[in-house]
């Protein structure tokens, strides 16, 4: 696997950095209801400043779809950044413009801008390299440190890298690369992955990728039963995606040819109705070797819970994508927080890829007990994937 140059790699004392990071937080009238985002950018933030570097960060938030909508300003950022950080902030209304290259052009070593949300125009998601020359102009290096865009080739995430003569990551994308790459490309072993979620449509690419990696692969989650009636199980009332029985058949063989341990539920937690925005199920039962009509798969059961406990327990890496049951459910969240219980446990490497996933092991109170959660929901996928991210390729190569 190829490594990329990082701020470490470089000089940075009196350079100009053009930053791109990940600030696109919650905002709910003006107020950030969860600043996880520019907390995790701190690091970067401050070895820049510390080295000596002129730092202009730049970011989007939300989709003001190429208008300027104070709805979407990063402005309650700043303020929020100027105060994790103890130093000012210099706010920019504005990513580009005459104003911009003014300011840039006066920031000194160790200060620090934030310019306005680059969604604002629509050059940055159509990649557009008029946008992206502004984005570089007067810019000795282009750091990126935004993993979660990193699969897109916007101005901000890439364009801009060929303007600017050095390209590097920030310790945010170095951890990602690290853990998403290299510590699953050549894994300690034994190497588990357990694979969950809604979707076999979305996680294929995943499952086919990762097969040739690990040593056992477990499935839970709603994508389980489509690979239950592709080994001829009854599933009742279960979420099935009836095109993919085929694809999920093809991975059984592929398993079985590799060698891979490929684990299905042995029980299943079921409820007659489920009400998702009540957050209730109705009657609940737990069926072993097949589902009865009118019951629905929601959750592992209790036998392949335990039977997973034991596979996490004796791997030394464990990657893990997609929940195990209808989390957001209290009573179909016992699988899922079952596995980050597990997890937290062992001593294995543990990575945590996929939106839904690190909030379900947030929600489990075990985050500080694993070894990565990785920042880019849809990014950390298509990386697992094994496709180049766009965001990444426009690094320099160590
Ligand atoms: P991630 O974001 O970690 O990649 P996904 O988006 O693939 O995960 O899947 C998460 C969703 O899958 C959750 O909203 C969860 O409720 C849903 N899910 C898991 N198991 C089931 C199930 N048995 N039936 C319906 N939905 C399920
Ligand atoms: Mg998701």
């Amino acid at each position: 696997m190829s490594k990329v140059k990082t701020i470490r790699d470089v000089e940075l004392k009196g350079k100009q950095a053009f930053v791109r990071v990940d600030f696109n937080v919650p905002v709910e009238d003006g107020v950030i209801t969860d600043d996880t985002r520019i907390q995790a950018a701190i690091p970067t933030i401050k070895y820049l400043i510390e080295q000596g570097a002129k730092v202009v960060l730049a970011s989007h938030l939300g989709r003001p779809k190429g208008e300027k909508n104070p709805a979407f300003t990063l402005a309650p950022v700043a303020k929020a950044l100027s105060e994790a950080l103890g130093q000012p902030v210099q706010f920019l209304d504005d990513c580009i413009g005459e104003g911009v290259k003014a300011a840039r052009a006066g920031l000194g070593e160790g200060g620090i801008i934030l310019l306005e949300n680059v969604r604002y125009y629509n050059g940055e998601t159509k990649n557009d390299p008029e946008l992206a020359k502004q984005f570089a102009e007067g810019a000795d290096l282009f750091v990126n440190d935004a993993f979660g865009t990193a699969h897109r080739a916007h101005a901000s995430t890439a364009g801009v890298a060929d303007y600017v003569d050095t390209k590097v990551a920030g310790f945010l994308i170095e951890r990602e690369l690290e853990y998403l790459g290299e510590k699953t490309a050549t894994p300690e072993k034994p190497f588990t992955v357990i694979l969950g979620g809604a979707k076999v449509s979305d996680k294929i690419t995943v499952i086919d990728a990762l097969l040739e990696k690990c040593d056992t692969m477990f499935i839970g989650g709603a994508m389980a039963y489509t690979f239950a009636k592709a080994q001829g199980i009854a599933i009742g009332n279960s979420l099935c995606e009836e095109d993919k029985i085929d694809t999920a058949k093809e991975a059984l063989a592929k398993a079985e040819k590799l060698g891979v341990k490929l684990l299905l539920p042995v029980d299943d937690m079921c409820a007659d109705s489920i009400d998702f925005g009540g957050k209730t199920l109705g009657n609940t039962k737990v069926f072993e070797g097949g589902i009865e009509d009118g019951w629905s798969g929601v959750d592992i059961g209790p036998k392949t819970i335990e039977l997973y406990k034991e596979v996490v327990a004796n791997s030394k890496t464990v990657l893990w994508n997609g929940p195990m049951g209808i989390f957001e459910i209290k009573d179909s969240s016992v699988g899922t927080f079952a596995v980050a219980e597990a997890i937290a446990a062992s001593d294995a490497i543990s990575i945590i890829g996929g939106g839904d996933s690190v909030k379900a092991v947030k929600k489990s109170g075990y985050s500080d007990k694993v070894t990565f959660m990785s920042t880019g929901g849809g990014a950390s996928l298509e990386f697992l994937e094994g496709k180049v991210l766009p965001g990444v390729a426009a690094l320099d190569q160590a």
